[in-house]
């Protein structure tokens, strides 16, 4: 089953109104997927599952409306943007903050599951809710892993060794990747398998992008 499918599913086939704004310019696939991504979010429904604490500082409980309330509180408008620079492999990022209230989104934005597109906005959207907008910090060098290979950027294929592609702390936006990402493995009522199977490997994309033990510590236990 593709993702666009799946992701129908997940949402139960209803096609809510987002209350953010999407540029008028938003080329056609790149808007289908953006709009695919925001009713996949606002589609989310727990049942009984709890919330974990971090979450619940985030967002509230594990539910469409809280995901779709966080973007509105941060993001004014979703406008399209450019790879930059134009590499031969696409583009080094999905999404990039843009001004105070914008989030631009790149050619590559369609190219990725739904669930990485999701959390992409999310991440997005909490920079606006940092002091500074919560910007990254260099990864170590050399950075591994738990079975001590390079971490590299799933959608480039690099090493992001001494790349500004880490977090320190468990607040800022990868740690809100994880926290979200859990959530949604172990509490998602109406989301098929594999959706919830791509939200446990995308979490531990973001888990190796905080580069301090304690941080982690406290992500794993929450
Ligand atoms: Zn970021």
């Amino acid at each position: 089953m593709n993702g666009f499918w799946s992701a129908l599913l997940a949402v139960g086939l209803a096609c809510p109104v987002h209350a953010v704004a999407i540029s008028a310019d938003m080329p056609a696939e790149m808007r289908l997927s953006l709009e695919e991504a925001l009713n996949f979010l606002e589609g989310i429904r727990s049942g009984q599952a709890k919330e974990s604490q971090l979450h619940r500082e985030l967002f509230g409980g594990i539910d469409g409306a809280a995901y779709d309330a966080f973007i509105d509180a941060n993001v004014r408008e979703i406008i399209p943007g450019e790879c930059d620079p134009e590499p031969p492999m696409g583009c080094k990022v999905l999404a990039r903050t843009y001004g105070w209230d914008q989030i631009q989104i790149t050619p590559s934005f369609p190219r990725v599951d739904v669930v990485r597109r999701a959390v992409v906005l999310l991440h997005e959207a909490r920079h606006f809710s940092l002091p500074d907008h919560g910007g990254h910090v260099v990864c170590p060098k050399p950075f591994l892993d738990a079975q001590g290979r390079d971490i590299v950027s799933v959608l480039t294929g690099e090493s992001v060794a001494g790349l500004k592609s880490c977090d320190v702390g468990a607040n800022g936006s990868y740690g809100l990747e994880y926290v979200f990402l859990t959530n949604l493995a172990r509490g998602c009522s109406n989301c098929t398998e594999e959706i919830t199977s791509k939200a446990r490997f995308w979490a531990e994309q973001a888990y190796y992008r905080i580069n301090d033990g304690s941080a982690r510590a406290a992500l794993r236990q929450d």
